[in-house]
């Protein structure tokens, strides 16, 4: 059973104090694309809250991708507050209880809980812990905030050596097109180039 099923019966007599390390590849679900981290970190405890349960504590971990400017590999730590109430039976959330209009949404409330549902004797962190790991996820992943990235023209890896752009362009742009003019020249003396004479 994966280690962020947490009995309710532990519980019962006290707050229970999670630390868990879970493979990511437990909490994503069928279907769902997946995130460059390996594990996940949560930590915190678990009380009785209500008629439910409340989860205060810390999700972090460490996403690794290629850099997005120079596609070395980039490390992306995070760590975020949680703080999730669990009731019991049916799905219900914060965000549904509003009257939110379609077209109309808001940024999620920073103090809201997010409210998870458990049902028999267990509380499973694992959605919950997944929401925040896809949430976390950074729009850019770069291998510093300076990355000067690769060049378009010549894919010099401009963090550590120069453009080599410059110093291709001579030879490449200029003499081979004229040298291959000159050698057609020479294969068809009688094809000179220049105004064409009936
Ligand atoms: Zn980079
Ligand atoms: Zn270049």
């Amino acid at each position: 059973m994966s280690k962020l099923k947490i009995s309710v019966a532990l519980v019962a007599e006290q707050d229970v104090t999670v630390d868990v390390e879970a493979p990511v590849a437990e909490l994503q679900p069928e279907g769902a694309p997946g995130v460059p981290l390996e594990s996940v970190r949560v930590r915190g405890s678990l009380a009785k809250f209500e008629d439910g349960y409340m989860f205060r504590g810390e999700v972090s971990g460490t996403y690794h991708h290629a850099c997005d400017r120079c596609l070395a590999a980039a490390e992306h730590p995070f760590s975020r507050e949680v703080l999730w109430v669990f009731v019991e039976g049916s799905a219900v959330n914060f965000e549904t209880q509003g009257e939110g209009q379609e077209g109309d949404i808001e940024p999620e409330d920073e103090d809201a809980p997010s409210v998870g549902v458990y049902s028999g004797n267990v509380v499973d962190l694992a959605p919950q812990t997944w929401e925040e790991v896809v949430l976390a996820v950074p729009l850019k992943f770069l291998c510093r905030p300076e990355c000067a990235g690769l060049c378009p023209g010549c894919g010099a890896n401009l963090n550590l050596e120069s453009c080599r752009c410059a110093a291709s362009k001579e030879p490449e742009t200029a003499k081979p097109s004229n040298n291959g003019l000159q050698a057609l020249a020479e294969m068809f003396p009688d094809l000179k180039p220049g105004p064409l004479e009936e």
